[in-house]
């Protein structure tokens, strides 16, 4: 069953829906399950919880996703494990909601699909498009890096180049949507489902305990949903015992959900946002940013902003050890040299910082600031 986060109303699965009737977003009533000893024998891809999704594995529409390093590293920051879900087939974690989003979307039989994104879930679901000759729509702002606008067209989707911002790809969006699926992955609870394998990884990869915090960078916030949801789900079965603290990173410049939640609000704060590298987190209006703000404080987490010449450091201090991420990427590292530099962690805490996209897929933005620091020094 689907059910309305905002009326409760319940509409069954068997039909596709992308929201309420009264405009809320919609949750699944799922019943995870884990099977521990089945694990050893099963290949390294997020489907090997099968028993915890809510797509079988036989109507699995894959590109092999998930069992992603967990590469426990010392720096500056530091000690702490970094999850390099860069590495995934599009490069960007979105493959794990993509993967099951689309899935599902097959299973409903429907041949033609919307989506709007800044770039990478729309590469993401562009891919698991082709994989599934499901025709994809693909909405993403004109700015947006040229990387994903080729990764998008390569796939064979229909890519929409929206001039202004964010939210006028949006807008445009919903406008199409009057004729179309909308399988936007923000509305979509299946995948939410599919990013919570995130969770039952660094439960796996960890030796089967939970880290005592993890750190995300959040735009909409799938992540932080994912992973509560996850998390929960490990919990509820009894697989562990705690949910770790949940650490939500928003780039300064546009932070609706660090401002809402710094100021004991429930809902996301509207915010004037200015230009940021960290493009793929530029959200002044998160679709669910109350369940987002509800689930740092649930598990009696954080928000933390930063600046943009903390987001460059760290792209550069991750680049030095070998990892090449994008810079919206790098806002999960800044947040760590942050909170350690202001003593916010206990150094005993096991942490885990999650490494989002891959800095192949932006390398002309990652050109366009080494230009702009060489000709200002
Ligand atoms: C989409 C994205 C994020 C943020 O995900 P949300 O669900 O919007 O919070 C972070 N990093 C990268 C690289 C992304 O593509
Ligand atoms: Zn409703």
């Amino acid at each position: 069953m689907f059910i309305c986060e905002n009326c409760a109303a319940s509409y069954p699965t068997e039909t596709p829906r992308w929201r309420c009737d009264c405009g809320g977003a919609l949750n699944l009533e799922f019943a995870a399950r884990f099977d521990r000893a089945a694990l050893q024998g099963r290949a390294p891809h997020l489907w090997r919880y099968a028993e915890a999704l809510p797509v079988p594995f036989a109507d699995a529409i894959s590109l092999g996703e998930g069992s992603t390093p967990l590469l426990p590293l010392t720096g500056a920051w530091g000690n702490a494990h970094f999850k390099l879900d860069f590495m995934m087939p599009t490069g960007s974690f979105k493959d794990r909601g993509s993967a099951v989003m689309v899935s599902q979307i097959k299973r409903w039989g429907l041949t033609d699909i919307l989506e709007d994104s800044s770039g990478n879930a729309g590469a993401s679901i562009a891919a698991y498009s082709a994989r599934a000759n499901i025709n994809a729509h693909i909405l993403i702002p004109a700015h947006a890096s040229a990387g994903k606008a080729a990764q998008i067209a390569l796939y064979g989707a229909r890519l929409s180049k929206i001039q202004g911002t964010r939210e006028e790809t949006l807008a445009a969006a919903l406008e199409a949507a009057k004729t179309m699926f909308y399988a936007s992955h923000n509305w979509s609870p299946y995948f939410i489902h599919g990013v919570k394998t995130l969770a039952f990884e660094l439960w796996e990869q960890m030796g089967f305990r939970a880290p005592d915090a993890v750190i995300v960078p959040a735009g909409n916030g799938s992540l932080v949903l994912g992973c509560r949801l996850g998390f929960n789900e490990l919990r509820n079965a009894g697989m562990i015992d705690r949910v770790p603290r949940l650490i939500a990173v928003q780039a300064a410049r546009c932070a609706p959900l660090a401002r809402g939640w710094q100021q004991w609000f429930n809902e996301p704060v509207p915010v004037n946002k200015s230009t940021t590298m960290a493009e793929g987190i530029a959200v002044a209006t998160p679709i669910r940013g109350r369940a987002v703000i509800a689930a740092v404080r649930e598990t009696n987490g954080l928000f933390v902003t930063v600046q943009e010449d903390e987001i460059l450091a760290a792209l550069k201090s991750m680049a030095a050890t070998g990892l090449y991420i994008e810079p919206t990427a790098a806002v999960a590292p800044a947040a760590l040299t942050k909170l350690r530099a202001q003593g916010d962690l206990d150094p005993a805490d096991t942490v885990v910082v999650e490494l989002t996209g891959s800095g192949l897929k932006a390398s002309d933005k990652v050109v366009e600031l080494l230009g702009a620091r060489q000709s200002s020094s």
